[in-house]
């Protein structure tokens, strides 16, 4: 018999998705207003109610208890971390994944819809990539899982070059890597995937205020392997100064030397999108694998970000993520499922947001968006390098600002700064260290922001900068 409460809400399902609705609207309608950090907090110990309450009373509780402290990380003014928000039509496929709750594991062409349109969508992220279709993908949960797929894929790459199956026989013998600036998720893949995150060679930066890769010393580090094959951590947009490793010359040294290439270009590639910058991109067709977020410049709701790995590993790919215990699942090259492809098994329809976005907006629509961001960062570069306040640790190279105070006691009082300006609840952004500087980043991804926005939080600056002094 169904439980009582269960009938109930079952019966009001219309009320229920109707309050859903207009709850919905005034967050997204007052976006702008709502504060992007607070100083409340909630006593988190509710019990567990014997009977429930029903799905109505519990909306009244979370109203009550947390959505006043709920901030807006998805609205215009949070520029701190590289964050972003969702689009109209990404909420519209986030509703609807839910709503049809389908688990997108399920076998292609088995009545289940959601490797055909994962698939699909994948296809429509390497056009806007302009990347060609020789890559074969998958949803996961962030840039830092996608960075983790690659890297296992480049794992069991590596055995095989050596006659070793790490995924069956498990990781032995050194593995060689190389990187420079890697982000700190690609580190932890490391630990993650055996490898040890102690265990990467760091190649130096460029010279003259970079974090891009210095290719001499690449190819220096690459020539004391002896030939052994290594794998190639490279950046697509550094966290800090968004700097890119040279993909031409990277390309070059691909056609000499036996290694893996993996880029992590979790916000950078949306540089293509930009005419005027997606010459950063130059050769990045030649990777092995590519990690791209999606919860950040495509802005769609968290989770969701891609791998890109070259189909012709197709074979390793199922050999990392296959469950190869599982008969029932049958032979995992012929019966394509999503399962054997990548580390989740079930999981929702993670590409369905996605795919309501790029058809919603299209090319242009991300091209709109992107030189949006960059237009912003630049503005608010612009006023941070015209302040004497205030000093640009970095160029702006695409949608973030790096930058500190200026004058005598900036460093000391870089951290108070940054917490009154937060503390206002009208911009948020986070704090850094750039070649031995403390400093502040303020990252440009949402596509709501505004020139106002750039022009409120210079105004806001200078007041606070002011009575600091
Ligand atoms: C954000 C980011 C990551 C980690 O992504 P998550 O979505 O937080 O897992 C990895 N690499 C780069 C360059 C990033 O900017």
């Amino acid at each position: 018999m169904m439980n009582g409460q269960l009938q109930k809400d079952l019966l009001q399902l219309d009320v229920l998705l109707e309050a859903t609705k207009t709850q919905g609207l005034e967050y997204l309608n007052n976006i702008s207003d709502r504060q992007t950090s607070t100083k409340k907090t909630i006593n988190s110990q509710m019990n567990l109610p014997a009977h429930g309450l029903g799905a109505l009373d519990a909306l009244g509780q979370f109203n009550e208890r947390f959505e006043p402290i709920i901030v807006s990380t998805s609205g215009p003014r949070f520029w701190g971390l590289v964050i972003g928000g969702s689009t109209p039509a990404s909420i519209v496929g986030d509703w609807l994944t839910t709503v049809y709750d389908q688990n997108s594991f399920a076998t292609k062409g088995q009545g289940d819809i959601s490797a055909i349109i994962e698939l699909e969508t994948i296809r429509l992220l390497l056009d806007l990539f302009e990347l060609p279709q020789n890559f074969l993908g998958g949803f996961v949960t962030g840039a830092t899982m996608s960075n983790f797929s690659c890297l296992a894929v480049a794992r069991q790459w590596i055995g095989k070059e050596s006659g070793k199956d790490f995924a069956k026989e498990g990781v032995s013998g050194k593995i060689n890597i190389l990187s420079a600036t890697p982000h700190s998720s690609a580190v932890k893949s490391l630990s993650l995937l055996g490898i040890g995150s102690n265990n990467f060679t760091k190649v130096k930066p460029m010279e003259g205020n970079r974090e891009a890769i210095d290719i001499v010393d690449l190819e220096k580090k690459i020539l004391d392997f002896n030939g052994k094959p290594f794998i190639l951590i490279s950046s697509g947009g550094t966290v800090n100064t968004v700097d890119f490793d040279d993909f031409e010359a990277i390309s070059e040294l691909k056609s000499k030397y036996n290694f893996w290439w993996h880029i992590d270009a979790a916000f950078g590639g949306f540089a293509v999108c930009s005419k005027t910058h997606q010459h950063l991109l130059r050769g990045w067709e030649n990777a092995d694998s590519i990690t791209i977020d999606c919860h950040k410049w495509l802005n769609v709701p968290y989770e969701s970000a891609v791998f890109f790995v070259k189909e012709k590993y197709k074979l390793l790919q199922v050999e990392t993520f296959q469950n190869s215990n599982a008969p029932y699942l049958g032979n995992p090259l012929e019966n394509f499922s999503y399962l054997n492809f990548l580390p989740e098994n079930s999981r929702r329809l993670k590409a369905l947001p996605v795919w309501f976005s790029l058809v919603a907006y299209g090319k242009q629509g991300y091209q709109d968006i992107v030189e949006n961001s960059i237009a912003l960062a630049n503005k608010f570069g612009e006023f941070i390098g015209n302040n004497k306040d205030f000093e640009l640790l970095a160029p702006v190279r695409l949608n973030t600002v790096c930058f500190a105070l200026n004058g005598e006691k900036s460093q000391e009082n870089v951290e108070k700064f940054l917490t009154i300006l937060n503390d206002t609840g009208e911009v948020f952004m986070t704090p850094t260290v750039y070649n031995g500087k403390k400093g502040i980043r303020a990252a440009f991804v949402n596509w709501r922001t505004t020139e106002d926005d750039v022009v409120r939080v210079a105004a806001l600056m200078t007041k606070i900068i002011n009575e600091l002094k």
